[in-house]
């Protein structure tokens, strides 16, 4: 791994550029032109490709003034390159997740810069998620987002006990993981797809979308999944009988599901419904790429942010001025 901490910005600069633009050639964000004047500095560019109006069909220049950064979410940034490299590195090495609370320690900053760094960062993790699954796939739901909580009323035998948690599970979300599984000889890792939704039933259009016809779909016996019976070929388990029937089984998802509950357990605490599927999607990508090393991961972080859009978290603060981020 190339020595991140001690880079300089003009290093960490050209790192993000020549991952942006490996051809080297500026390339301007709004018409894909790669002719341009460099402006003042180097880092600048003004683009000379021409435009078409959707509407009345003529033709006009686009002059925009772009940089590396720009339409991305580190568009408007304030901190330095460098800076941004170490944010990186920090949250690939917390394999199991990385609480924003430590950020702001081992980087003196305030708090709410990690905090809306890192979301950044997941929300760009999701930039290939329009890259549908095939082959065989494992299909489960884990129920996260409320605290173990303990009775508020004496219970005395074990049916009000159940009632109690039955109306306690109702309020819990479901985590959603569609995974597909490695090919043999570790060639293909198997990507992850995850969604987080008020039940397993409202992820099944998620499901749906993510998968190319002809996939064969590993579920367990809940009947939401009968709703994917039309499209795919199902493969039912009955876990309450044994953990493989007939070759069906969700095994992958599960040890999916043993990161998310050790994410849990260590580092994130409290899975607040707004940012579930966040943390989800970390972790599934950190999953995904856990025999990938750090060096590279970082690369393909900077990949992800280089290639997606302005964030929902820019200026995040400043719309929230007077709140806790949750
Ligand atoms: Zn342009």
């Amino acid at each position: 791994m190339r020595d991140i901490f001690r880079m300089t910005e003009d290093e960490a600069y050209e790192m993000f550029k020549s991952i942006k633009w490996p051809d080297g050639m500026p390339t301007c964000p709004d018409c894909g032109s790669n002719k341009s004047w460099t402006l003042k500095g180097g880092r600048r560019w003004k683009c000379q490709g021409v435009t078409t109006d959707p509407v009345t069909g003529g033709t006009g220049k686009c002059h925009l003034q772009y940089t590396v950064t720009s339409r991305t979410p580190l568009h408007s940034r304030k901190r330095s390159f460098s800076d941004i490299l170490v944010s990186i590195a920090e949250f690939v090495n917390g394999v199991m997740g990385t609480a924003a609370l430590r950020m702001k320690r081992w980087e003196g900053s305030s708090y709410k810069t990690p905090f809306v760094f890192q979301h950044k960062i997941r929300e760009a993790l999701k930039v290939d998620y329009d890259q549908k699954l095939n082959g065989v796939v494992e299909v489960d739901g884990l129920f996260v987002g409320s605290k173990k909580v303990k009775p508020p009323f004496p219970i005395t035998n074990d049916a009000e006990l159940e009632k109690f948690y039955d109306l306690y599970r109702k309020k819990q979300t479901s985590l959603v993981v569609v995974r597909e599984r490695p090919s043999e000889g570790g060639s293909k890792p198997g990507r992850l797809r995850v969604i987080h939704r008020e039940s397993e039933a409202a992820a099944v259009a998620f499901v749906k979308s993510v998968l190319e016809p002809g996939t064969i779909v590993h579920v367990d016996y809940g009947n939401q999944w009968l709703r994917l019976n039309m499209h795919f070929k199902l493969m039912r388990v009955n876990h309450s009988v044994s953990y493989s029937q007939n070759g069906a089984c969700t095994n992958w998802a599960e040890s999916f599901f043993s990161r998310v509950r050790a994410a849990e357990r260590g580092v994130y605490r409290y899975w607040w419904p707004r940012y579930a599927e966040q943390y989800g999607v970390e972790l599934a990508w950190k999953e995904e790429n856990r025999f990938v090393d750090n060096g590279a991961q970082i690369d393909m972080i900077i990949s992800c942010l280089m290639r997606a859009g302005r964030s929902s978290f820019t200026g995040y603060w400043q719309r929230h001025k007077n709140r806790l981020p949750f």
